[in-house]
């Protein structure tokens, strides 16, 4: 039996999408589940697009969410800049090994060299685009003789290498979600292995590394299902027995579109920035495409590791729901400790020497509503004194302005001679109903003066964080107002 290994070929383009989190994810969950590897290799053959410091963000970020690695490009012990048998992971530090794979592919003719500048093949593309033919290399150079191409490469041309296709008859190539899929190959173009600067593109180098790298099965999204045949056709072309294909279904948005940018966050790194936790975004991702059997939704990431498994993969598109994201996010932000809450929340508070009693009220309040902790700073302003607000937000319904400072009056005397101001709501509630008082005429405005808000925490346990100086405080400033 052959061991089970599972890799994620990131491109270092920036930030981590998070239709790629849930690929990285799913990988390293199916790994877990088949007791695989799971092996980390950095595709950055595509210079143009590479940010500098990407690699070293995407390791970390992927650290954040806790997914772990067996193998890939990390110092090791030994001193070597890798992990693992098969390195190094980092595709630009393996081109001599392309290069011996390109020269063994033009020599069994599955592969040639093709001379034709950028200017033919534009003409060529708008040509075929004026016949409504799909644009597709027409295969000039695929027939040039031998003595032909050595004059020119000898002569200092600029070539690419393209893969030689068969020319008719089909493909049958299998997914592990969708089965037996077949193309026609006369559909395919013969696909540039190598550019010009003599870097492999992904689809010459994915295959070459997979191989050499022994991976067992590839998960990756499913907008790679079109390229699936022409790399079965390199590993047939390379007498190479191909691993498995995981492709992972579609993420669109509600509305059935490309998850873009353009509706919101998609980075994992926006997320983590706005207070989102790496449990939910796991708990979250692992739901995208993967069903589990009962209705469960919470899963830890441990929890994923041992129940999450292929059959419970589809291949229909998943849907990105930020409410359900948003609603996990909550969740997980609940059932955190006081102190780890506290913790996780100190960077989003003012700073200063607050009272402690009032600092800890602020938090028990936002820990019980909050969706993401960048909600804090404008959520816990009432506590640290209340927004400046407009006189009229202290009338209650159709009390005239004369009548709401009365009312706040009696309410401040009351509040000053209670016996224990702990006991503030009962004390106040009884009051209101014994003297058949109305509670909005009194508690409104007692709430608008402690907060300065229209929605806000309830007045007591204002009062409560507040404690008694602070509440007469800010209920005086009200009467004043009036
Ligand atoms: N480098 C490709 C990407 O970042 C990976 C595709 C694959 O997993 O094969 O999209």
């Amino acid at each position: 039996m052959t061991d089970v290994r599972f890799r994620l070929a990131p491109s270092p383009t920036g930030f981590l999408h998070l239709g790629n989190l849930r690929t990285a994810l799913f990988g390293y969950l199916l790994a877990k589940s088949m007791k695989g590897k799971y092996i980390l290799r950095i595709e950055d053959t595509d210079q143009k697009r590479e940010v500098t410091g990407a690699i070293d963000s995407l390791i970390d970020i992927l650290k954040w969410v806790g997914i772990t690695f067996d193998e890939g490009p990390f110092g090791s012990a030994q001193g070597r800049p890798y992990i693992g048998d098969y390195g190094p992971y980092i595709q630009s530090q393996r081109l001599d090994i392309y290069k011996k794979y390109t020269d063994e592919l033009l020599a069994k003719g599955g592969a040639y060299r093709c001379f034709c500048s950028a200017e033919r093949l534009t003409k060529m593309r708008e040509e075929q685009a004026a016949r409504h033919k799909p644009p597709r290399y027409d295969r000039t150079c695929r027939n040039l003789s031998r003595e032909e191409v050595e004059a020119r490469v000898a002569n200092n041309e600029s070539f690419v290498i393209r893969q030689s296709l068969p020319l008719s008859g089909e493909i049958k190539v299998v997914d592990e979600l969708r089965g037996e899929i077949i193309f026609q190959v006369a559909d395919l173009e013969d696909q540039v292995l190598i550019k010009s600067d003599g870097v492999p593109t992904y689809q010459f180098a994915s295959v070459v590394d997979d191989y050499l790298m022994r991976i067992s099965h590839v998960t990756r999204g499913e907008e790679w299902l079109p390229s699936f045949p022409k790399n079965i056709l390199l590993y047939q072309a390379f007498g190479w027995t191909p691993p498995k294909f995981i492709h992972l279904p579609l993420i669109l948005n509600k509305g059935g579109g490309k998850l873009s940018k353009r509706q919101g966050d998609v980075f994992v790194e926006d997320y983590k920035k706005r207070g989102y936790l790496p449990e939910a975004l796991i708990n979250f991702c692992a739901l995208l495409g993967w069903h589990p059997k009962n209705d469960k939704e919470i899963f830890s990431l441990k929890e994923l590791e041992k129940e999450f498994n292929i059959d419970g993969l589809g291949a229909s598109p998943a849907i990105f729901d930020q409410d359900k994201l948003d609603y996990l996010n909550g969740y997980y932000i609940r059932q955190m400790t006081k102190e780890k809450f506290a913790e996780l929340a100190k960077p989003y508070l003012p700073t200063g020497n607050f009272n402690t009693v009032l600092v800890s009220g602020a938090l028990s309040s936002t820990q019980s509503r909050i969706k993401y902790f960048s909600e804090i700073p404008t959520l816990i302003k009432p506590w640290f004194g209340p927004e400046d607000y407009g006189v009229e937000l202290l009338i209650w319904k159709d009390l005239t302005k004369e009548q709401v400072k009365v009312n706040l009056l009696e309410l401040k005397d009351k509040i000053d001679n209670l016996p224990d101001f702990t006991k503030i709501e009962t004390e106040i509630l009884n009051w209101l109903k014994k003297s058949g008082k109305k509670n909005g005429d009194y508690l409104w405005p007692m709430r608008v003066a402690l907060t300065g808000l229209k929605d806000s925490e309830g007045p007591f346990k204002m009062a409560l964080d507040c404690g008694k100086a602070e509440t007469l405080t800010r209920i005086t400033a009200a009467i004043n107002k009036l």
